[in-house]
């Protein structure tokens, strides 16, 4: 054990020089996102009202690698390489012949993967002249995440946090706030989509789609003003790929290449990132690796979704995506604790499974705080709820490599840990939490009122 964290932990070296992007390895390429007006392929012209050019230009390209620059490389040097940590206390207490390892992206400033992709999207937006840029946020990840990197470059940032997280996260606001951000609780009465919601329902608790529609609407009002999001695009999936091209390194090092890859999914960026360095050497003939995306039961756009165009906002004002999706008027329910709660998976990440070359698993959310709770117990490290539902999936495949009794290696994403979510621990610690299926019916109807495109 000590032998092996010896070998690379704070290895600067062993930070990749260059984002991995996948689409020129796929066997077919992806659908094009369409105007929603003509249902014609969406083009470069069609994003650069809300993304700077750079970022364009990166969401589009058929470039196998992007070289990291060196002033977003020395930012990464903070907290990267991200330790790749073997389990031996969760593996002991379950009694498995597997290895299980975690990639720890928790370690970063904002405590979460997302700074992996602020980081990269503040410089790129400072580079082309961008002065400010407007977000949303839902339980406060992404948002601190991008507060901490437009800090680092000097650009104001404006948050709109899902007005339910608002008030039970207040020191993700406090993070944002000290990071320079100005957050408000969305619905706001700020913009024609806020109001909107509160003209219909002025107890509105809002919700991802209507926080994304708010941010959208101001990066285009106001001048200097960008929009940045922080899963779901194209780039954001490129720029996570650090985690998996370091976990690649770091497993070789470890002489303990997984077997299985295992990843929570929201919006399915922290996933891209770890899984499609791994799926590029399964496409080569490399390797045979196991890829299993993990989504709630309450939010199950893989597993019970229908792959088709859908918008990527509550309001319906983006580019038409062709994706796993509940239906962009999905809302979640309250008594989901666990995050992940985008209505749909991000077009790259359903291309993947679509094409069969991922699988995906839907987990209800007691037995997800159980493992969580497991492994902080075991692992001392108390683990971001989302992140613990990669560690359900990840114990359940370790329990089945001990019936079947063969050696494994397991790895799954720590996508970050959960100081900032003990409100959930408590809901699960005092027995509140429940159980909760998104009904078929409601998936459904929500299709059939989607835009028929083919
Ligand atoms: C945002 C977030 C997720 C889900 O987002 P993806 O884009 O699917 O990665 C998972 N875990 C943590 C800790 C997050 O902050």
């Amino acid at each position: 054990m000590s032998e092996y964290k010896k070998k690379f932990v704070l290895d600067e070296e062993r930070i990749p020089k260059a984002w991995y992007n996948i689409v020129p390895d796929l066997p077919e390429p992806p659908a094009p996102p369409l105007n929603p007006a003509t249902l014609q392929p969406a083009g470069p012209d069609d994003l650069l009202p809300i993304f700077p050019p750079s970022i364009v230009a990166q969401e589009v390209s058929a470039e196998r690698y992007i070289e990291i620059p060196e002033e977003v490389h020395q930012i990464y040097r903070l907290w990267r390489p991200s330790p790749l940590i073997r389990a031996t206390g969760l593996e002991k207490a379950l009694d498995t012949p597997a290895r299980i390892f975690y990639k720890h992206e928790g370690v970063s400033p904002a405590g979460s993967h997302k700074c992996n992709t602020a980081v990269a999207q503040a410089y790129y937006n400072k580079l082309d002249g961008t002065t400010r840029l407007a977000t949303e946020t839902g339980a406060g990840q992404w948002g601190s995440a991008l507060s901490m990197a437009c800090q680092t470059f000097g650009l104001e940032c404006k948050v709109y946090m899902v007005k339910v997280s608002y008030h039970q996260k207040p020191y993700r606001r406090s993070m944002m706030q000290l990071w320079g951000a100005d957050v408000v609780a969305s619905p706001t009465d700020q913009t024609n989509a806020g109001r909107a919601v509160l003209a219909e329902d002025p107890e509105s608790l809002g919700s991802l789609g209507i926080a994304i529609s708010e941010a959208v609407e101001d990066a285009v009002t106001h001048p200097g003003s960008k929009y940045s999001l922080g899963s779901v695009t194209n780039h954001v999936l490129l720029h996570q790929t650090v985690i998996g091209e370091e976990a690649i390194l770091q497993s070789q090092d470890a002489d303990a290449y997984p077997n299985v890859v295992v990843g929570c999914v929201g919006g399915g960026s922290s996933f891209g990132g770890l899984a499609f360095p791994f799926l590029r050497e399964n496409l080569a003939g490399r390797a045979k690796t196991r890829l299993v995306a993990v989504e709630p039961t309450a939010c199950p756009s893989i597993t019970k979704g229908a792959f088709t165009y859908d918008f990527g906002d509550e309001a319906a004002t983006t580019p038409l995506f062709k994706m796993y999706t509940l239906g962009h008027d999905y809302m979640p329910p309250g008594i989901h604790a666990g995050g992940l709660r985008y209505h749909a998976m991000a077009p790259l990440l359903s291309h993947v499974c679509n094409l069969g070359l991922m699988d995906a698993v839907a987990v209800r959310q007691t037995k997800v705080f159980d493992v969580a709770a497991l492994f902080a117990q075991t692992e001392g490290i108390i683990p971001a709820p989302e992140s613990a539902h990669a560690i359900r999936v990840a114990v359940d495949e370790a329990l089945k490599a001990k019936e079947e009794g063969v050696a494994r290696n397991i790895l799954f994403n720590l996508t970050g840990h959960g100081l900032l979510d003990l409100s959930a621990y408590d809901a699960y610690l005092s027995g509140k939490l429940e159980d909760y299926d998104h009904p078929e019916e409601e998936i459904a109807a929500s299709i059939a009122r989607l835009p028929k495109v083919e």
